[in-house]
């Protein structure tokens, strides 16, 4: 789950993290208001969508008066905001936040995520902060210094120190700077986070060390532990396929390929997936109904499937273990008439109840295509896709 950039920074206040006095606001005036509270002399005026390369997309302006700052909202407030992560579409902007513009003397980066590779929550610094990172990672990685945390310890006051330092942080500021990628690895660690990301992490005239920007993501599967953080979740950033989904507690990825696919268990829905590509089709989504799929949760799949213009056919692909085929077979059978299905329908079953979820299927009297393995039931889709 993501947030936006002034939910981020609240949070990183929390773990005594320095971020400007700032104010999110929800329409123009409100923004005027905000300037005022502030009271200047210099402000920005930032949009708050979920995706980062906004400064680039114009999405955050200076302002010297408050003529200007209205200026600004008006033209950021509403405005379809396109960066290099929110696709050619772009994002509609709906929140703003004001805040005080800071003496920027040095923008640094730091970014915490867990390796892979070493299991562990790995901090990520450079000197070469600001808007231009992600061509550093590209052409010049050296200058991009990680550290693995250790769980018992948390970053080291050396670690931390020592950090700071490569990434040229002045002397007389590695206090500071400690306490803020210790406070950024804590406040990653309490909050399950799956990414927390200051860029830049600035230092000012006057040698402070503070964080401009701020990005969180979080771990879904731990959210239930963190009410405060879920009441952040804005559903206006998010595919509405997807809230929808979740909302029935499927698992759905929209993907750019003609073929539907309803699959119970994520490993099968991968190899679903796969065994399409092989046979030259492309996947339209990615779903996981789950171990229960009850007749409603199938019918709730089709009509995501199907709000899909690009969708040509469905294949269904079930393994029937602890879900027994015969109960996913009534469903798609509900499921297609009550949607009133017009495309290809293509199912494979397999496992328990199979040959009364086979004649369950026949019976139906719907144009169902039936398959016996993935192999064919994947050939038989992208035929009926193509056809
Ligand atoms: P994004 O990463 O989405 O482009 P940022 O919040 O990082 O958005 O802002 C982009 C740039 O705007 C920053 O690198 C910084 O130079 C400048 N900036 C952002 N906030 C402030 C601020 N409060 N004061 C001065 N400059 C800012
Ligand atoms: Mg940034």
């Amino acid at each position: 789950m993501k947030i936006h950039e002034y939910q981020g920074k609240e949070i990183l206040k929390k773990y005594g993290v320095p971020v400007p006095r700032g104010i999110p606001c929800f329409s123009v005036d409100e923004a005027m208001k905000a300037a005022e509270t502030l009271g200047g002399p210099v402000w920005v005026v930032k949009a708050q969508i979920h995706a980062g390369g906004r400064g680039k997309g114009g999405g955050v302006k200076l302002a010297r008066t408050l003529a200007e700052v209205r200026e600004n909202a008006e033209a950021i407030m509403g405005m379809q905001l396109v960066t290099h992560q929110t696709g050619p579409a772009g994002q509609k902007v709906r929140r703003l936040l004001v805040e005080d513009g800071a003496d920027i003397r040095d923008e640094l980066y730091v970014g915490i995520v867990i390796d892979r590779v070493t299991q562990l929550v790995t901090v990520m610094a450079s000197s070469e902060g600001g808007m231009d990172i992600e061509e550093v990672a590209a052409h010049t990685p050296e200058k991009i210094h990680k550290v693995s945390v250790d769980p018992q310890t948390g970053l080291t006051d050396a670690q931390a120190d020592d950090l700071a330092r490569k990434i040229g942080s002045p002397e007389g500021s590695v206090l500071q700077a400690r306490a803020v990628l210790q406070g950024l690895c804590k406040a990653f660690w309490e909050t399950d986070a799956s990414l927390a990301e200051i860029n830049p992490l600035i230092v000012t005239g006057d040698g402070r060390v503070m964080a401009l920007d701020a990005k969180m993501n979080f771990d879904s599967n731990a959210l239930y532990r963190h009410p405060e953080i879920v009441e952040m979740r804005d559903l206006d950033e998010e595919d509405p396929a997807e809230v929808e989904a979740s909302a029935h507690d499927l698992a759905y990825i929209p993907l750019d390929g003609n073929i539907g696919c309803l699959v119970n268990g994520a490993g099968l829905a991968m190899a679903t997936m796969d065994t399409i590509k092989l046979f030259g089709g492309e996947p339209a989504n990615f779903l996981d109904v789950g171990g229960g799929a009850t007749a409603e949760k199938v019918t709730e799949a089709f009509k995501l499937m199907l709000r899909n213009p690009n969708l040509k056919a469905i294949l269904v692909n079930i393994f029937g273990g602890i879900m027994r085929c015969d109960v996913i077979a009534a469903g798609v059978v509900a499921a297609s008439k009550a949607v009133s299905l017009d495309v290809p329908l293509v199912v494979r079953m397999k496992g328990t109840n199979e040959e009364i979820g086979k004649k369950i299927l026949a019976d139906s009297g719907l144009p169902i295509i039936s398959a016996d393995t993935m192999g064919q039931a994947a050939e038989k889709v992208v035929a009926a896709a193509k056809a």
